[in-house]
């Protein structure tokens, strides 16, 4: 049984967390290889090394004065090695990115060595072989992950080796040009390095103990998620509740490799399951509410538009023209909604209207600014009478004016549009009702 286990920054931020990482991998043999994170914040005015290491580069590119920086860099990756009393010095590697700066390779080379250098010093802490990401993570030369041809090498790789330390976040081009995933990647390289490796787990170590039924900031002291399937996170990632990087479910979702986010600062909870399906039933019908602020409702009527073909791809068209991506597009007999991110919108608002009309030629056009989805999604919601009665009620009662209502065909979840001012009231009163009172 192989189990590989990722560490974001905050578990990695100093000696004393990664102590606590050394208990952690130790405590279980199956713990056999090993994605660290860059060292995140110390406390929160702290900045995460991968940022310094950003910012660094740049002054670098800019022909400015960055040696400094990259000494305070180095400072903080010492204060680790000295704080675990390992008898190594970074010194070297030091001098190798002061040149790749002074040559300008790269800010995608630049923010790896954040990763790169915990990873070394993983190693070493551990006692675990160290494979360089860049040998074995590989992308195309357009920079698109190559999914099959680093599945192919990092397998053959760790077929020779028992343990291993694995950096997050890069990788590199044939040519060896590193190349990074997105902010937050190492999520992606821990689900890459399980599929090669036909894990059993992968648990995902953080600072919070899994995914919360509701945002903390909302809800006081929310419930935890104990099992949801990809497709419930999708949903509720998508709505802004935000712990693992998205693309990191792919690799293990097709392999049926379950992920466990488990919390660094208190490894007895059990975290949250994510799993591809499940027929334990969620503790409360619903698995979790997530919703975001900021949207506008452009309502478009037109008169028998229920039998006009071709009606919505000649509205939607006026979006894609100026490059909007819509969100949600309920619509009734003779009307039409499109909901989009009010930012967006905002400037090229008259250029879309406009567009509208000549496009699809309806009868009016109306805008509903400051509006909010609220997202209540559950896997146990399509076997349960009577949940949407449940939710509406709530709000009736939270005086909360429901705007819109769309209800995916999947039952997996219902969304609610309400305006800015009502979000948090929302979003309490649903919890309550399903959370607090169990109904
Ligand atoms: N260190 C990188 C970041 O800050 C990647 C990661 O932590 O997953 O985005």
């Amino acid at each position: 049984m192989i189990k590989v286990v990722k560490f974001g920054g905050s578990s990695l931020s100093n000696a004393e967390q990664f102590r606590k990482v050394g208990e952690i991998v130790r405590a279980d043999e199956k713990r056999r290889y090993v994605v660290p994170s860059a060292p995140g914040k110390r406390h929160k005015n702290d900045t995460k090394v991968t940022d310094l290491l950003y910012a660094c580069y740049a002054a670098a590119e800019a022909d400015e004065e960055f040696k400094p920086a990259l000494r305070k860099i180095r400072a903080r990756y010492n204060e680790i090695i000295n704080g675990l009393k390992l008898n190594f010095s970074l010194d070297d590697e030091f001098k190798i990115i002061e040149e790749n700066f002074c040559q300008k390779k790269g800010s995608d080379y630049a923010a790896s060595r954040g990763e790169y250098l915990n990873g070394i010093i993983m190693s070493r802490f551990l006692g675990y072989e160290f494979i360089d990401a860049a040998e074995v993570i590989r992308f195309d030369d357009e920079g698109n992950f190559d999914a099959d041809t680093t599945n192919s090498i990092l397998k053959e790789r760790l077929k020779k080796c028992d343990r291993a330390v694995i950096p997050g976040f890069y990788g590199a081009k044939a040519d060896g040009s590193v190349k990074t995933f997105s902010r937050g990647g190492s999520d992606i390289t821990g689900s890459i390095v399980a599929k090669a490796c036909k894990a059993d787990l992968y648990e995902n170590w953080t600072d919070v103990s899994g995914f919360l039924i509701a945002d903390p900031r909302i809800i006081n002291d929310p419930k935890g998620i104990k099992v949801i399937t990809y497709r419930e996170l999708r949903e509720l990632s998508y709505m802004g509740a935000t712990v693992l990087h998205e693309d990191a479910i792919f690799p293990v979702r097709k392999e049926g490799i379950p992920i466990n986010i488990k919390n660094t600062n208190a490894p007895e909870d059990s975290g949250t399951f994510i799993v591809e399906s499940t027929c334990q039933k969620p503790e409360y019908t619903i698995t979790g509410i997530a919703g975001k602020q900021g949207f506008v409702a452009v309502n478009i009527e037109k008169d028998m538009m229920n039998s006009e073909i071709g009606f919505g791809r000649k509205v939607l068209e006026a979006f894609e023209e100026n490059q909007i991506s819509f969100e949600h597009t309920p619509s009734g007999i003779d009307t039409f909604t499109v909901f989009v991110h009010q930012e967006e919108f905002e400037g090229k608002e008259q250029s879309v209207l406009s567009a509208i009309h000549r496009l699809a030629d309806p009868d009016s056009i109306d805008l509903e600014a400051d509006l909010a989805l609220v997202a209540v999604v559950g896997r146990g919601m399509k076997s349960t009478r009577g949940t949407a009665g449940r939710i509406f009620s709530a709000l009736a009662h939270a005086n909360v004016n429901v705007r819109m209502i769309d209800q995916g065909s999947s039952e997996l979840n219902v969304i609610i549009g309400v305006s800015n001012e009502d979000f948090d009231k929302a979003i309490k009163a649903i919890y309550d009702i399903f959370v607090e009172t169990r109904l």
